[in-house]
């Protein structure tokens, strides 16, 4: 039980609660961050899917815009799903005109890159550094990263479909980033590579 990393989950707005109970379940202690003071101590943060725009509004409103952004550019280990990989992308296109993210991951994603008629689909993705076979990875109005640097690995793209080939799981230091969703589906590899990820990361 002590050797259980502490794994924050950013709990402002999106799927906190299917983060916090995957993280639990991939050996992990789950703690949700609504202020500045829940980031001590904690080996890695989450931040989940929902709505990029809404997240960084809130993580304003509760004093967390400046503090989280401290975490990433001090190296913490932090991993961004959907509106979360949003979140850590140095560049957005299709955002709003004065949307805001922490920035962190030197890569240009796009929001609702899939297409606004594509609300929501699966796709398998096959991830580096993960065994088992391919993910099943489930997509919600997802972002995909349309440009990486030098610094970024790229963890896993869309296999096949009209999308096939599109970057959508990356890595750059103890930051990483999917574009899908994997607290939606029980498939619990890609918590269990993070938790390992922020026990490796912690000071
Ligand atoms: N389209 C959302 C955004 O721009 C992300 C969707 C999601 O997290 N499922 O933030």
């Amino acid at each position: 039980m002590g050797d259980r990393p502490v794994i924050g989950v950013l709990a402002l707005q999106g799927d906190v609660r299917e983060h916090l109970r995957a993280i639990e379940a991939a050996g992990g202690v789950g703690r949700p961050v609504r202020r500045p003071a829940e980031l001590e101590g904690i080996a890695g943060l989450i931040i989940p899917g929902g709505e990029s725009t809404t997240i960084a509004r809130l993580a304003e409103e509760f004093g967390l815009f400046e503090p989280v952004r401290r975490f990433v550019a001090d190296g913490g280990a932090v991993y961004g799903s959907c509106a979360g990989m949003i979140m850590l992308a140095d560049q957005i296109l299709d955002g709003r005109p004065d949307q805001r993210g922490f920035g962190g991951i030197d890569m240009v994603v796009r929001r609702n890159a899939f297409g606004r008629q594509v609300d929501s689909f699966e796709a398998p993705v096959q991830i580096d550094g993960v065994e088992g076979g391919p993910f099943e990875a489930v997509f919600i109005r997802a972002p995909w990263v349309e440009r990486i640097g030098d610094g970024v690995a790229v963890l896993g793209r869309v296999s096949q479909g009209p999308a096939a080939g599109r970057i959508v799981a990356v890595r750059q230091g103890n930051l990483l980033a999917t574009a899908f969703h994997p607290e939606l589906t029980g498939d619990l590899r890609v918590h269990r590579f993070f938790v390992t990820m922020a026990a490796g990361a912690r000071l």
